[in-house]
C-alpha cells in the first residue's frame, strides 16, 4: 500500500506502463478507443451483429448459428407416402425420444416392469424393441424377404433409417422400401403398446400382415403412382 501513497497522504494511482505486456495493452487500448467519438447525447445500444444492420430476433439467430458446424448432424430422409405421424415417430425414436421404459426412467418416471413385453429377455428400450428383440427380428426377416433387401443387418435404429439408400435400387423402389421400413417401425410400436397397455399379444405373422395391408393402403392412396394391384404389392413388383 505504501507505494501508492505520495506525500501528504494522497493516493498515487498513475503509473506509466513499464513492461512489454503493459505497453502492448496500452497500445491495444489506444487502438480500440481511437475511432470512438464522444458527444453530449445520451448513450444508446447499437447492434453490431452479422447479417443485418438492424437488430432483430432473426439477426440474433443468424449470428448465433452461422458459425456452428452441423456437418455431423444426422438428417433423416422424410418419406412422402406414409403419414407424418410415421415420419415423426421414426425421427423421435432415432433420438431416443419415444416413451420407452428406459427413456421414461431417464426423465424421472419409474416403471416397475422394465422388460420388453414381447420377449421378456431384453429391456424396453428403442435399440432392443426395433433391432434386437426376437419378435422384431422375425418381422424384419419377413420384410427383407418380401422387399428383396440383401444383407439386412441393423444394429441401431439409425441403421433402419438408412437401409433404403443401400444397394443399387431405383428411385421408386428406394421410396417404397423407405416407407415400408417406417410403417414397420410404426406397427411394431403399436403392437408394443397394445401388449403393454391392453395385454393383446401379436405374432410375427400378424404384425407382418398388418404392415403389408397398411402400407398398401397408404402407398395406393398417397403415392399417386397410378393403379396398384394388391397381388403385385404382395410380390413387390410393378410399383
Ligand atoms: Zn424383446
Amino acid at each position: 500500500m505504501s507505494d501508492r501513497l505520495e506525500g501528504d497522504g494522497l493516493w498515487l494511482w498513475k503509473s506509466d506502463p513499464d513492461s512489454a505486456v503493459e505497453r502492448a495493452e496500452w497500445q491495444d487500448l489506444g487502438a480500440a478507443v481511437a475511432s470512438a467519438s464522444l458527444s453530449l447525447n445520451p448513450d444508446r445500444w447499437s447492434w453490431l451483429g452479422s447479417g443485418s444492420n438492424d437488430f432483430s430476433v432473426a439477426a440474433v439467430k443468424y449470428h448465433l448459428v452461422s458459425r456452428r458446424d452441423f456437418s455431423n448432424r444426422f438428417v433423416m430422409d422424410q418419406c412422402k407416402w406414409v403419414p407424418k405421424k410415421c415420419n415423426l415417430f421414426a425421427w423421435r425414436a432415432e433420438m431416443n425420444r419415444v416413451p420407452t421404459v428406459e427413456a421414461l426412467g431417464k426423465r424421472g418416471v419409474v416403471v416397475i416392469d422394465d422388460m420388453c413385453n414381447f420377449c421378456n429377455e431384453g429391456l424396453d428400450l428403442v435399440s432392443h424393441i426395433f433391432t434386437a428383440c426376437p419378435l422384431a427380428l422375425g418381422v424384419w426377416e419377413k420384410i427383407s424377404f418380401w422387399c428383396r433387401i440383401q444383407n439386412f443387418f441393423v444394429f441401431s435404429f439409425r441403421d433402419l433409417l438408412e437401409i433404403h439408400n443401400l444397394g443399387d435400387k431405383g428411385k421408386t423402389e428406394r421410396e417404397v422400401v423407405h416407407g415400408i421400413i417406417l410403417t414397420t417401425c410404426w406397427v411394431l410400436w403399436k403392437a408394443r403398446n397394445n401388449l403393454r397397455f391392453n395385454g393383446k399379444k401379436s405374432s410375427v405373422d400378424e404384425i407382418f400382415s398388418e404392415i403389408r395391408v397398411v402400407s398398401f393402403f397408404w402407398f395406393k392412396h398417397r403415392a399417386r403412382k397410378g393403379s396398384l394391384d394388391w397381388r403385385d404389392w404382395c410380390k413387390f413388383v410393378n410399383m
